[in-house]
């Protein structure tokens, strides 16, 4: 029997305000366990939340990114579990009511475009950390209160591959956003799964299990897949599908039952008493709308028809904000949009994946490169040279102008000292010189490449073509 699959994501993102949801500690990463917390967020008797505006904003941000709607009144609502990492015993959620709903993101499946719905961004806080070792557990609260958006999906993903782009998609709107830089392995974005199965064009969902504890997109890709399997198996043998959740365990490469899947009822949600609701008007959502960003799939479009780049090119230059930036920042200079659009793709990039640096703390600014593309462009530096001069840029940060300068960089276009240059090596290679007279013509190549190489790419490639052809009677 063919199956549908159904999947539906739970992302959790964390945002990167100054401070925490309700209380005034600093957001942090990383700090001595502890040093971050206040009688709010560790739950002291009588202290009371106050919301910080920021996680608001951030919400309005993201729910606009994504063609939510944003709901003008929203209330928080305590979810009651029992953990050690959370002082309270309950989280600040929001249930009923999220302020964004209804939205959408559109990725690319299968060669084309398919949209997956969004049914709900919702504000909340974050627990504290439970860390285990041999000395026993202990618990860091320096995470308890960080505001956290979840955003979850309608189940309109039908594959684990689509799963994958949905999140690759969505962290890309996230970080064009700025409001959190959702690194996973840092926990600053976490994704849950819920998946199904059922007959292939059957209305009705089966009965679905979650995964938890993917630390990675790949990771999600493969535990989906291998639940998929699973999943298979049991209903093809007659079994039913338990609904639980279900620990993904990287190493072996497979689930394990974690608890029975709990219902929202368990959690015993109710208004959170000491906060008031959210109330967000017309401005403020305007207000928000217009420091907006233009988004990855609009800038995409705008560079393949603007800038006549191909569809490949305006992806990799749109993948990150920072690089589209950096990229039209050049352009503002030096406007050739392939050229730049080619030094940025295999150069700047490389230098970011060489030195593990992001595009904004490459050394070598945007102006840095327009400059250099304006030298080469007015042929005081050649191709090959410019190259080296920009991985000394890259090292150093001194301008190109003033590394051609220093290092002697500039063309060489004396036609005396390059016809001295051709001389030598034509007489050190004789036999090929005899070879190339008599009509073995890609022999030219090779006298090329032996200037360049005595030069180091310094010769002015169109002098050096031109001696040679005129002293080999062509
Ligand atoms: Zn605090």
């Amino acid at each position: 029997m063919d199956w549908d699959i159904v999947i539906g994501l739970e992302v959790h993102v964390q945002l990167n305000t100054e401070t925490k949801a309700f209380c005034s500690c600093r957001v942090s990463y990383g700090d001595a366990p502890n040093t971050h917390v206040c009688p709010v967020c560790l739950a002291y008797p009588g202290a009371l939340p106050v919301l910080n505006k920021a996680m608001v904003d951030s919400a309005v941000m993201l729910g606009l990114a994504t063609r939510c709607r944003i709901r003008p009144y929203s209330t928080f609502a305590r979810k009651n579990y029992f953990y050690p990492d959370l002082p309270k015993g309950y989280q600040i959620s929001q249930y009923d009511d999220p302020i964004c709903y209804e939205g959408h993101i559109d990725i690319a499946a299968g060669g084309k475009q398919k949209r997956i719905g969004l049914t709900r961004i919702h504000m909340e806080e974050d627990a504290g950390k439970s860390m285990h070792s041999e000395a026993g557990t202990r618990v860091d609260l320096n995470r308890c209160g960080t505001p956290l958006l979840e955003i979850v999906s309608e189940p309109d993903i039908a594959s684990p591959e689509e799963a994958y782009q949905y999140l690759t998609t969505l962290k890309q709107i996230v970080r064009y956003t700025g409001i959190s830089d959702c690194n996973m392995e840092e926990g600053s974005m976490r994704c849950d799964a819920n998946i199904s199965l059922k007959p292939e064009g059957q209305k009705a969902f089966g009965t679905r299990t979650e995964l938890k504890n993917m630390n990675s997109f790949r990771n999600v890709e493969r535990a989906l897949k291998y639940e998929v399997s699973r999943q298979r198996k049991v209903l093809e043998s007659g079994g039913n599908i338990i609904q639980q959740t279900l620990l993904w365990d990287e190493r072996s490469g497979t689930t394990r039952s974690m608890r029975s899947k709990e219902e929202s009822h368990d959690y015993r949600y109710f208004p959170e008493p000491d906060l008031s609701p959210v109330h967000i008007d017309k401005a403020w959502i305007e207000k928000i709308s217009s420091t907006l960003p233009e988004m990855p799939e609009a800038r995409k479009q705008r560079f393949m028809k603007d800038l006549r780049l191909s569809e490949e090119d305006a992806s990799a230059l749109t993948a990150e904000k920072e690089t589209a930036d950096y990229f039209e920042a050049v352009l503002k200079t030096f406007n050739a949009p392939r050229t730049v659009c080619n030094w940025v793709r295999n150069e700047i990039l490389r230098i970011v994946s060489e030195t593990g640096r992001s595009v904004r703390k490459v050394p070598v600014s945007a102006e840095a490169l327009a400059e250099l593309l304006v030298l080469l462009e007015k042929k005081e530096v050649t191709p090959q040279t410019a190259k080296l001069v920009l991985d000394e840029m890259a090292s150093g940060g001194a301008s190109a102008r003033e590394i051609i300068e220093k290092k002697g960089l500039k063309p060489i276009s004396d036609s005396g000292a390059l016809e001295s240059l051709i001389d030598r090596i034509f007489e050190a290679n004789p036999e090929l010189v005899r070879r190339f007279r008599d009509g073995e013509t890609k022999l030219f190549g090779f006298f090329i490449g032996q200037v360049m190489r005595e030069t180091k790419g310094q010769a002015d490639p169109a002098a050096t073509r031109e001696i040679i052809n005129q002293k080999l009677g062509k």
